[in-house]
């Protein structure tokens, strides 16, 4: 089989993966006259942010789709019908350097099937990135998907030649991951997190270390280098809608990664019909505005200083299912409305937090601002805080908000949101 039909076979294999969402999004053409910013001229190219917030486009493909597993989601999986393809370690390499001379693409994603034993498969995915970053001292970005009950030595030596490490917790209970992916261990999987987190944490701390050590031998002149195991920590990603876990169940777990692991993200995949799938699946996928409201809400969890019950209990069925109508911050303000008017020259930074339409740089600004002043309404537009999302909700000497019922101000923010996104339509 040819390199390119491979490629084909082998990108496509890996779109299902949402830790680099872009290479699942829809096909524009850009060659001659039709436009520019395809998405899909370089085939399997996708993009994903560094640790320092840079957007890079990565080559994001499979060593292989076969796989001795028969995991019910996946279209990879054993029973399925699908075309088979295998890259060699050296394939993969050569790729990785031509695309990267070309420009095409600053790093490498890559996953795969497990062929013949989950040890063989990691030696294989590892050997990739040793050959690229000890023969040929590649410096792009390199992330890897582990194979969870590989052998600890292979997770170890992973670390130490890709910028990220991620395997995947798949579904947000034991009970599904028992019904859909029968051959997957959740104490393995939780086990080798444990492991790559030990190993970051390792690193991390024999680098703080060695900072002292380093400046006392630069100034004797020698050089010393450490490994550093992992940059970019570790990720995972959970499918949404396949089984029947609430939105409140999917975040509780995510908070528990998010501690317990140091986990840099984890990504939510809504579950999509596969071609050839498996029939103890559902038939249709949740919408994808589900998705949408589970990184947001994900975010609310990690920077401002909301808790699960907060975010997901503001629903009226309180059946733990985030509304998707609007957004879980604003779900919750118009459900607590006891907490506001917040004033806005006298509150917290995590009170500021809490009012729709304040993020974290406008919650800096405004506290920086009152140093010199006391803010007026009309200063919050010049500081770039949207005021048609937050006046019902705060207070400044020349503004107190109307006293609106919750519904009639749900349903003008839905409105609202109806009209921007049929912007985007
Ligand atoms: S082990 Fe991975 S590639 Fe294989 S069927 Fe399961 S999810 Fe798919």
């Amino acid at each position: 089989m040819k390199t390119l039909h491979k490629l084909a076979i082998l990108a496509d294999a890996a779109k299902y993966d949402a830790s680099c969402a872009s290479s699942g999004s829809i096909k524009r053409d850009s060659k001659k006259g039709k436009g520019i910013g395809s998405t899909s001229g370089g085939m399997g190219i996708c993009h994903s942010y560094t640790p320092d917030g840079r957007c890079v486009s990565l080559l994001k493909i499979l060593l292989t789709n076969f796989c001795i597993y028969d995991c019910s989601y996946c279209i990879n999986r054993s029973s399925s019908d699908v075309q088979r393809a295998r890259f060699s370690v050296e394939e993969i390499v050569n790729l990785t350097l031509d695309f990267y001379k070309r420009n095409y693409i600053e790093g490498l994603f890559l996953s795969s099937g497990i062929i013949q034993s989950s040890d063989y498969t990691m030696e294989q995915l590892v050997s990739v990135a040793k050959t690229l970053r000890k023969t040929h001292d590649f410096r792009g970005y390199i992330h890897l998907k582990t194979i969870p009950d590989a052998s600890p030595e292979l997770l170890q030596q992973a670390g130490l030649y890709a910028d990220r490490l991620s395997i995947n917790i798949e579904l947000p209970s034991k009970k599904s991951l028992k019904q859909y992916a029968p051959e997957k261990d959740p104490s393995t999987i939780h086990q080798s997190m444990t492991q790559l987190k030990d190993h970051i944490d390792e690193s991390k701390e024999s680098r703080t270390q060695k900072k002292s050590a380093v400046t006392v031998t630069r100034r004797s002149g020698e050089k010393k280098k450490s490994l550093v195991y992992s940059p970019a920590g570790q990720s995972t990603q959970m499918i949404v809608g396949a089984d029947e876990s609430s939105d409140k169940k999917i975040l509780t777990l995510s908070h528990y990664l998010y501690n317990k692991y140091s986990m840099r993200r984890v990504y939510y995949s809504a579950f999509s019909p596969i071609p050839d799938a498996s029939a103890v699946l559902p038939i249709k996928s949740p919408p994808l505005m589900r998705e949408h409201r589970l990184y947001q809400a994900d975010w609310l969890l990690r920077f401002y200083g909301f808790n699960v019950n907060e975010i997901s209990e503001n629903n009226c069925a309180n059946d733990g299912m985030l509304d998707l109508e609007i957004d879980p911050k604003l779900a919750w303000a118009i459900n607590h409305r006891e907490f506001f008017p917040v004033n806005i020259n006298t509150a917290t930074r995590e009170d500021l937090l809490r009012v729709p339409g304040i993020g974290a740089i406008g919650a800096s600004r405004i506290i920086q601002s009152r140093n010199f002043r006391r803010l007026r309404y009309q200063d919050l537009k010049k500081i770039g805080v949207s005021v048609s999302k937050v006046s019902a909700f705060i207070e400044t000497q020349d503004h107190t908000p109307k006293k609106l019922d919750s519904q009639y101000l749900r349903q003008s923010f839905v409105k609202q949101e109806n009209q921007q996104l049929s912007l985007f339509n």
